[in-house]
């Protein structure tokens, strides 16, 4: 822990990086790239600068090919905090008022939403006009319609749209992705996606609907959603959903506590998923083909990820996802790399079409097709 500290102290990162006492930061990224980059730095500014930010933030002291150089923020003690603890010019701080002005400083080239999902939509919008490539959080926005405006307005202003799926570079996850490719599990028939955690504190945004745009489903069950996709390689074609609720007064109208969900999918697999913010212990992803099989559990928190398949356990590299997902967004906004999976706004509205139909599936109580391509 000591040389952890020193190493931090040494590159200027004090107190706010320090409280992020998880992050695993070098010691077990067996896979780390030490080879020296002389390409383009990604130069990026945190928005909202809360629990992710944060954590994203103290990643970002370990990349090679990104750095945090800005920040946006409505609290301006966090300013002040950041600009020591990350050693943040106060030229490249804003709030929200002023961040429109981010258009004339030459030295961000991307700004990082990590504020609640209800304000993703406008301030993507603000900084695409801003000419500055947005990188965003999920779940992208609160329906895919808001998704659409987004990729459209990225699109219009010649700016890149990424969004924060860090799973898509997480070794585990690439080596399963890799052995279905490989057909090593035969034809898919099932996938399992069990996401969850219970959500403490009544009154924080993520139980608002007007800032989370629902409950559970926006914001963990969209790890299955997406994983759904990933894990078996295809898009579903129809959603069935039924939802729960034992806790009325903590989950408001339009906040979801508990939804399972099911998908179909063009080959015939199907997958059958639960989004709760009622139950811990619930992070695990199983896949099953004619040959084999494959699970991981944990299978989307921060790490360490483990992941065993029907041939052993999986040894791969155990990363910290945001430094590894912040270097990868400079190589695919500067050096146009292919990410195994994409992370453009494309897939995110994919993900929000999907989030739409489970709404509506357990809204009216029906299946409800999709055509996601
Ligand atoms: P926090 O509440 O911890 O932080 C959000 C920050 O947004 C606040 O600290 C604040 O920063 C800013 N903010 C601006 N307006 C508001 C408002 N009206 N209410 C509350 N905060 C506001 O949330 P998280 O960091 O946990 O989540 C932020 C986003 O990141 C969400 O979209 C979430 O889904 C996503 N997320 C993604 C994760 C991943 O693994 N990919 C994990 C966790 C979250 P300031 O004071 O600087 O203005």
């Amino acid at each position: 822990m000591n040389s952890r500290r020193d190493f931090l102290q040494k590159l200027g990162v004090s107190a706010v990086a320090l409280q992020l006492g998880t992050v695993h930061v070098w010691a077990n990224d067996k896979n780390a790239s030490h080879q020296p980059y002389d390409g383009k730095v990604l130069r990026v500014a945190i928005m909202g600068l809360g629990g992710y930010g944060t954590r994203v933030a103290g990643a970002m002291q370990y990349c090679t090919k990104a750095k945090l150089v800005g920040a946006i923020s409505g609290t301006p003690k966090k300013l002040t905090d950041w600009q020591d603890s990350f050693n943040i010019p106060a030229k490249n701080c804003y709030n929200y008022q002023t961040y429109h002005e981010i258009k004339n400083n030459p030295d961000i080239d991307a700004v990082y939403i990590t504020t609640p999902n209800g304000l993703h939509h406008d301030m993507a919008l603000a900084v695409a006009k801003a000419g500055k490539h947005v990188i965003c959080e999920k779940p992208m926005a609160l329906n895919a319609k808001q998704g659409q405006a987004m990729v459209d307005a990225c699109n219009a202003a010649g700016v890149k749209l990424l969004v924060g799926y860090r799973m898509h570079f997480e070794p585990h996850t690439l080596e399963i992705i890799r052995m279905r490719k490989a057909g090593e599990f035969g034809k898919i028939l099932f996938f399992q996606g069990l996401c969850g955690f219970e959500i403490g504190d009544p009154t924080q945004w993520r139980l608002n609907k007007e800032l989370a745009g629902g409950g559970s489903l926006m914001d963990i069950g969209i790890y299955a959603i997406n994983g759904s996709r990933y894990m078996t390689g295809e898009e579903p074609i129809w959603v069935t959903a039924q939802e729960t609720k034992t806790d009325p007064v903590k989950f408001k109208e339009g906040v979801d506590e508990t939804i399972q969900f099911q998908f179909g999918f063009p080959s015939g697999a199907t997958a059958s998923c639960l989004s709760t913010y009622s139950q811990n212990n619930l992070d695990k992803f199983y896949l099953n083909g004619q040959k084999g099989w494959a699970e991981m559990q944990p299978s989307t928190g921060y790490g360490p990820i483990k992941g065993r398949t029907f041939k052993g356990e999986l040894d791969q590299p155990v990363t910290t996802h945001q430094t590894v997902q912040m270097d990868a967004f400079a190589d695919i906004l500067f050096n146009g790399a292919q990410p195994p999976v994409p992370v453009d706004g494309n897939e995110a509205v994919k993900d929000l079409k999907i989030i739409d139909a489970i709404y509506l599936a357990v809204k009216t109580g029906k299946k409800v097709d999709l055509n996601l391509s």
